[in-house]
């Protein structure tokens, strides 16, 4: 079945895409999902490539409960309240009701900082560097597959500090390896940016992220790193000697990134034909479709495909052959394609008596012949050229869809047609936030910590001077 065209109907048109290119599907219970073999091995390309940078900058992994007492959330009252709409509650287990009910966790802080409380005693146990791969739960009203699910995947990482300046620090090297995944690996180009505080985790001082732009020129925030201060400790009593020979509470850090990422992923760089997948995370990187038509030919080109499939898989290229025999090469060109699979090497009696190959690009549509033997170099040079490409497709689009704003009729315009980031001014006030996101639904994205905008003029909605540049956007 055709899909949707982009421009016509976005939504339908990523429905379809994870439905057809077979990543994932609504499960029994509204808002819970069951990712696809497909699905899931992009989640693993980007969950991998984002554990390495969490080790390397100095964390372990751990792991706690997913039952959290509800009297232990209660005992940070932002951080209860802001997250109490969507929390699942366990009230009987065991045949019966619970003396107390188990929270299933949304988030960690509350149970994490409790151990660490029993963890922290001295300076000289600072700071704890850790990080968990889990599940959490979030009743979720209006979900939408890997964007909004009630159960979803994630990493969420907790450190503990002796000082602000070295919990700030780690705020943002956490942000800086959301950075690199979402650009280095998934090729989406992203803003880096502070959150307001009406936009801000609940119970954090700080929240930073990465703002990404969808083809629907939406935002999506695709990672969080959260400053929380001393709240959490002060809540959960985590208190140091310090070097002073005082006792002090710990600075806190938080930070998450989920399979939110794969909806962005789709989001990013897909088209009227489908995924078109970043060579690093594409779970096969090359599909070979063999084309014959007699039995011998068949048995001639399938040999040689195999071949041809070893050595590439020896360069380190991810390659398959499609060897289904019941479908016809056009069906499995269109197929390739919806799931985006970077190059298509097509191989037939032709190719094989002119000693070629003929490679087809996903992303460009570039289609020619190569010699059989400096095929795999070429593979291997297309790949970091596709990966390339799509980042700067994505982020020429991105730019093309940020536009600096001097008043408030032209934020509206811009945010009504054609949509994406709208930079300007910002006085600072929750009233002038609000004032925008209920004339047009459009949300400060981020305030920027680097990045070509300007510090502009006064503040675009009430004209009072500003005390930051805003990027407002529609966001999922
Ligand atoms: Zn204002």
């Amino acid at each position: 079945m055709a899909l949707p065209s982009q421009e016509q109907d976005f939504p339908g048109w990523y429905q379809e895409v994870v439905r057809q290119a077979d990543l994932a599907e609504n499960s029994l219970v509204r808002g819970t999902m069951v990712i696809k073999p497909y699905g899931y091995a992009m989640w693993e390309a980007i969950r991998d490539a984002l554990d390495l940078r969490i080790k390397q900058t100095g964390h372990q992994n751990f792991y706690f409960p997913m039952f959290i007492p509800a009297r232990l959330l209660e005992r940070e009252k932002e951080h209860v309240e802001g997250f109490a709409p969507e929390f699942a509650l366990v009230t009987h287990a065991g045949g019966e009701e619970l003396g107390e009910p188990l929270v299933v966790r949304p988030t960690s802080e509350t149970i994490i900082w409790d151990a660490y409380s029993r963890w922290v005693q001295s300076y000289r146990d600072l700071p704890l560097l850790y990080n968990q791969w889990g599940n959490v739960v979030r009743w979720e009203m209006r979900p939408r597959l890997f964007l909004r699910t009630t159960e979803f995947l994630w990493q969420e990482g907790h450190t503990a500090h002796e000082t602000r300046e070295e919990a700030l620090e780690e705020a943002k090297r956490m942000l800086e390896a959301y950075r690199q995944v979402a650009e280095d690996v998934m090729a989406i180009p992203v803003r880096l940016g502070r959150k307001t505080p009406a936009e801000r985790f609940p119970g954090a001082e700080e929240t930073l992220t990465i703002e990404a732009l969808m083809r629907d020129r939406k935002a999506l925030q695709a990672g969080t790193s959260h400053y929380l201060g001393q709240n959490f400790a002060k809540a959960y009593g985590v208190t140091f000697l310090g070097r002073d020979g005082e006792e002090h509470y710990a600075e806190a850090t938080s930070w998450g990134a989920s399979t939110r990422l794969v909806g962005g992923l789709i989001m990013a760089h897909g088209d009227d034909k489908g995924l078109r997948l970043p060579p690093k995370v594409a779970p096969q990187q090359v599909v070979i479709v063999p084309i014959y038509r007699s039995d011998d030919e068949r048995s001639r080109v399938i040999a040689e495909a195999a071949r041809l499939a070893d050595l590439w898989r020896e360069a380190g290229v991810r390659v398959k052959v499609d060897d289904r025999d019941d479908l016809r090469p056009g069906f499995k060109f269109a197929d390739h394609e919806l799931r985006g699979v970077p190059v298509r090497a097509e191989l037939g009696p032709r190719d094989l008596d002119a000693g070629q190959v003929t490679l087809v690009r996903r992303d460009t549509g570039a289609k020619g012949p190569v010699g059989i033997d400096a095929a795999g170099d070429t593979l291997v040079a297309l790949m970091d050229e596709i990966q390339q490409a799509l980042f700067d497709d994505a982020a020429a689009f991105r730019d093309a869809h940020t536009k600096s704003v001097t008043s408030f009729e032209e934020l509206r315009t811009w945010i009504e047609d054609p949509g994406g980031f709208a930079v300007g001014g910002w006085c600072g006030s929750a009233e002038c936030e609000a004032k925008v996101k209920a004339e047009t639904k459009a949300t400060i994205r981020y305030l920027p910590l680097e990045g070509p905008e300007p510090a502009d003029g006064p503040c675009v909605v009430c004209g009072e001077p500003s005390v930051d540049t805003a990027a407002w956007a529609i966001a999922y």
